[in-house]
């Protein structure tokens, strides 16, 4: 008997088809459900438990940076400068930068300085309804992102600006650094799902076949997928208004809010997914389409190179940029 199972494990390894277990684990973070799951690694030191695991740690590492609400955060010290230059890590600044970097590309659409509006719409709260109107509009004259200032590794907010939330963005740059970690570490196929954000690292290698990572519809309560877009070391991520909202009156109120107006984005659009290779690139953009409309949205998808989308419109058209027309491919569910 032993000589046979032997005999399996040599042959196995011979051939190179020694299955490994796939390897899941979730967690509560970043206020989602934050799951990893690994499908082969090559690590000798590591199990994959123990690799998800220190992924986890690290992801909680950044919240502790990136939270608006965690006293200490670079986030939170900023917000309760005054308009004082607050001492920040390299990850804050890099982050800033590129938050800068989509609001000029979106002609502002994409503002990490909506902050305050976010706080007063309050879409996390346990009764939130629609606040009264100047009041968002006195808030709207905080809004204004060239007022971040950042000098080596020094922040400052000049009025009017008091306050700055990384919620669109930060899931995006906390997946691309789990998943260096998780590559740098000898993974070699895995998924990462940080609430919306989805990350793919190489191909399914359970099922020698490219990862089909799932489009929510935005219609379903039941959080039911529309299709999926095939894909191997590609970031997929969606900004939807079924994510978070409150209805009041018969009207669904989101939290993707338009800079210009202070309520949320009445751009015609319920759904926007961005695949990219770079995550934070992906959440950037899946925020920014989102209150720039079909048009202007996917105007500014075209012009960037290895950057697609898929967009949903209120009556459930579905848009897809140009690379579906030979790159990505998009497979309806059944
Ligand atoms: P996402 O789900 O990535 O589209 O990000 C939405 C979150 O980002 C909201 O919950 C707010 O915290 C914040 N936010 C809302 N509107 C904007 C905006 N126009 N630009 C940047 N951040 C925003
Ligand atoms: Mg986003």
């Amino acid at each position: 008997m032993k000589k046979i199972i032997l005999l399996a494990v040599g042959l196995a390894m011979l051939t190179g088809c020694a299955k490994q277990e796939r390897v899941r684990q979730s967690e509560f973070m970043l206020d989602t459900i934050c799951t990893i799951t690994i499908y082969n690694e090559e690590n000798k030191d590591k199990s994959s438990d123990e690799l998800i695991s220190e992924a986890f740690e690290l992801c909680s590492d950044y919240e502790k940076i990136f939270s608006r609400t965690v006293e200490d955060s670079d986030i939170y010290r900023i917000n309760h400068s005054n308009g004082q230059p607050v001492e920040v890590s390299d990850d804050t600044i890099e982050i800033l930068e590129i938050a800068e970097h989509y609001s000029e590309l979106s002609a502002g659409a994409f503002d990490i300085t909506t902050a305050p509006l976010s706080v007063l719409w309050d879409f996390e709260g346990e009764a939130p309804h629609v606040p009264p109107a100047e009041e968002i509009e006195a808030l709207r004259a905080k809004v204004d992102h060239t007022k971040i200032k950042t000098e080596g590794n020094t922040v400052t907010l000049e009025p009017p600006v008091e306050a700055i939330d990384l919620g669109a963005i930060a899931k995006g740059y906390i997946a691309d650094r789990l998943s260096e970690y998780l590559r740098e570490n000898g993974v070699t196929s895995a998924t990462i799902s940080l609430g919306g954000n989805l990350y793919a690292i190489g191909s399914n290698e359970e099922e020698n076949r490219p990862f089909y990572l799932g489009i929510q519809d935005p219609k379903a309560e039941d959080g039911s997928i529309l299709g999926y877009v095939t894909t191997s070391d590609k970031s997929l991520v969606t900004s939807g208004d079924y994510q978070r909202f409150f209805i009041e009156d018969g009207v669904r109120y989101h939290h993707i809010l338009d800079p210009k107006t202070g309520y949320p984005s009445d751009s015609g659009l319920c759904s926007v997914t961005i695949i990219s290779d770079s995550s934070v690139d992906g959440d950037a953009l899946s925020t920014s389409c989102f209150v720039l409309g079909l048009d202007q949205g996917m105007e500014l998808i075209n012009s960037l190179d290895k950057i697609d989308a898929v967009f949903i419109d209120n009556d459930g058209n579905m848009y897809f940029s140009d690379g579906f027309d030979g790159e990505i491919e998009y497979t309806p569910a059944e």
